[in-house]
């Protein structure tokens, strides 16, 4: 790849690193070198911030390598900045009490839903900041491999249909919608093929903010970043995983890449590039 990037958006897990409990340090190996030289780098992740690099990335990189570092975490809750090799929120999307009481009860409707209509069992996480996970695979563990598995796709789509649940993962998000509209909010699911995420915000809210942010201090346009994530693959017709959310109207002009081995097919401009972890590294060494 000749073009150099002035901005670089990733996803974390099973991009950047292998697991949450792999080791970080050939990420930063190659981190360090763009991040000296200038290059915006911006880690977007559905996780939170302890849950990247053993919660103190910072610890990695000097003050002024720091400088150039952004995290979007928690599917558009949280954005974060660095300031003296500090972490700084310099916006976040949470709702007060009152619209995080809706989004919990929202899940559990669309949990006691499956069940009731179709027998179908699910598992919510409630404990995270503007969402919750809806596992749709109960007996399936992922363990520390937080990334889609290659045969997940196949398994829920069985399942769905062993339980007579007609419209595929399109009517889960359908059903999301509907609940939210229940309680007179606006949802915005997405899912991979083992989780249903119901929250406020997307991977879109973090890409869109962050650019922006890029945009007015330092002039970089959507054109010169690149985004780059493993899960792209379209779960069925017309839904896309939730790397998928950080194409975006504001976004669509920069470069697109999947790591993922899954077969399947993408948004139109997602270029799939295959080979994982080393992929997204292998780049990142070039950019050099
Ligand atoms: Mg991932």
């Amino acid at each position: 790849m000749k073009k150099r990037y002035k901005a670089i958006f990733f996803d974390w897990d099973g991009t950047a690193v292998m697991s949450r409990k792999a080791p970080v340090d050939d990420a930063v190996a190659v981190m360090k070198p763009l991040l000296e030289k200038g290059v915006k780098l911006i880690i977007v992740s559905g996780t939170t911030y302890e849950n990247i690099a053993g919660g103190s990335i910072e610890k990695y990189f000097t003050g002024e390598q720091l400088s150039n570092l952004y995290l979007g975490l928690g599917r558009g809750a949280h954005n974060y900045a660095f300031k003296n090799g500090i972490p700084y929120i310099f916006k976040d999307l949470i709702p007060d009490a009152e619209g995080l009481e809706k989004v919990h009860r929202i899940c559990f409707d669309i949990h006691m839903e499956l069940k009731n209509r179709y027998n179908f069992d699910t598992d919510v996480i409630f404990s995270r900041p503007n969402y919750c996970k809806i596992d749709l695979m109960v007996n399936n563990l992922r363990g520390d491999n937080l990334f889609m598995q290659e045969n997940e796709l196949d398994m829920l789509k069985e399942s769905l249909a062993v339980h007579g649940i007609e419209g595929g993962l399109q009517s889960l998000i359908d059903l999301s919608i509907e609940m939210g509209n229940r309680y007179g909010m606006k949802v915005a699911p997405t899912c991979d093929a083992k989780y249903l995420e119901v929250g406020l915000s997307s991977k879109s809210d973090n890409v869109n903010l962050i650019s922006e942010l890029l945009q007015t201090t330092y002039g970089i346009k959507a054109e010169e970043c690149s985004f780059w994530g493993d899960e792209y693959v379209g779960i069925e017709e017309g839904i896309f995983g939730s790397d998928s959310f950080m194409l975006t109207e504001q976004t669509r002009n920069g470069d697109f890449f999947d790591v993922s081995n899954v077969p399947g097919k993408r948004p139109d401009s997602v270029i799939q590039l295959g080979g994982g972890v080393n992929s997204f590294l292998d780049f990142l060494r070039k950019q050099m």
